[in-house]
C-alpha cells in the first residue's frame, strides 16, 4: 500500500471502517457523476465551473477508488503503472498498424 492509500486507510478506520464493496462501488459511481457535472460546467455545457471544483471532484473519485483498492489490498500506483504499460503497448501496435495502412 502506498503512502496515499495508507492515509485513506487511517481515516477510514478512524471513521468506523470500510463499507461493503457494493456500497463503495456506489460511492465511486456517485463521485464520477459529480466529476461529470463539474467537467460539463468547466466546459460551459452546463452552467459555469472552475478548475478548483474539478480538482475537488477528481480528489473525491480518487478517495472512493482508494477505498475499494484498500479493501482488496491492491496498490493503486502499481495498478496505474500496469495500465500505462498496457496502453503503451496497445497504442504502439495501433500506431504501427496506422503507419502500415498509410504506406499501403
Ligand atoms: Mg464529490
Amino acid at each position: 500500500m502506498n503512502e496515499h492509500q495508507a492515509r485513506v486507510d487511517e481515516l477510514v478506520r478512524e471513521m468506523g471502517g470500510y463499507w461493503k464493496p457494493f456500497e463503495m462501488l456506489t460511492a465511486l459511481v456517485e463521485e464520477v457523476g459529480e466529476l461529470a457535472d463539474e467537467l460539463l460546467k468547466v466546459e460551459g455545457v452546463k452552467g459555469k465551473g472552475n478548475r478548483d471544483s474539478l480538482e475537488e471532484e477528481l480528489g473525491d473519485v480518487m478517495f472512493a477508488l482508494a477505498c475499494i483498492a484498500n479493501y482488496y489490498g491492491i496498490d493503486l500506483l502499481k495498478a496505474l503503472k500496469g495500465s500505462v504499460e498496457k496502453y503503451r503497448i496497445r497504442d504502439k501496435s495501433r500506431l504501427e498498424e496506422q503507419h502500415e495502412v498509410a504506406r499501403g
